[in-house]
């Protein structure tokens, strides 16, 4: 599948929607997730095009994907999420229920996420 221009992290990049940044570099953009559901819920997206997880470490260079997970765990720590844990979600195609074509990883803590919760919590 080809990346869509159009999908909604391409134009909060474009600045043609606004976001709730809790981060950005020039290499990456985290923001608030609109739905949040738990009481930390930060989506981390590079600003490059790819469209899933299996886009991304097929297309990008591993200095690209280092940083990016690097900056992950920085984000996690600033927000002292590792102490208490939380969950790191990336959903992948239409098996995972993924919304937007733009990859991107789900930053959830603050509170305990119960085993088993994961597809429904990110489904909505
Ligand atoms: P998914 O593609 O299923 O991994 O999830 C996409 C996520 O993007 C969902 O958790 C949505 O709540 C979130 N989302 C959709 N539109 C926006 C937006 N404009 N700003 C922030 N988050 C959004």
């Amino acid at each position: 599948m080809g990346y869509d221009n159009d999908n909604i992290f391409a134009k909060i990049l474009r600045h043609e929607i606004p976001n709730d940044t809790v981060f950005e570099d020039e290499t990456i953009l985290a923001f608030n997730d609109i739905a949040p559901k738990t009481p930390v819920h930060i989506l981390v997206i590079p600003k490059a095009a790819y469209v899933d997880l299996e886009d991304f470490t097929a297309r990008a260079t591993a200095l690209e994907i280092g940083s990016f997970f690097a900056r992950v765990g920085q984000i996690a720590r600033d927000l002292g999420l590792p102490g208490d844990g939380y969950r790191l979600v990336s959903n992948n195609g239409e098996n995972a229920g993924q919304l937007v074509p733009h990859f991107h990883v789900h930053i959830m803590g603050g509170q305990k996420i119960q085993k088993g919760s994961m597809a429904r919590g990110m489904q909505g």
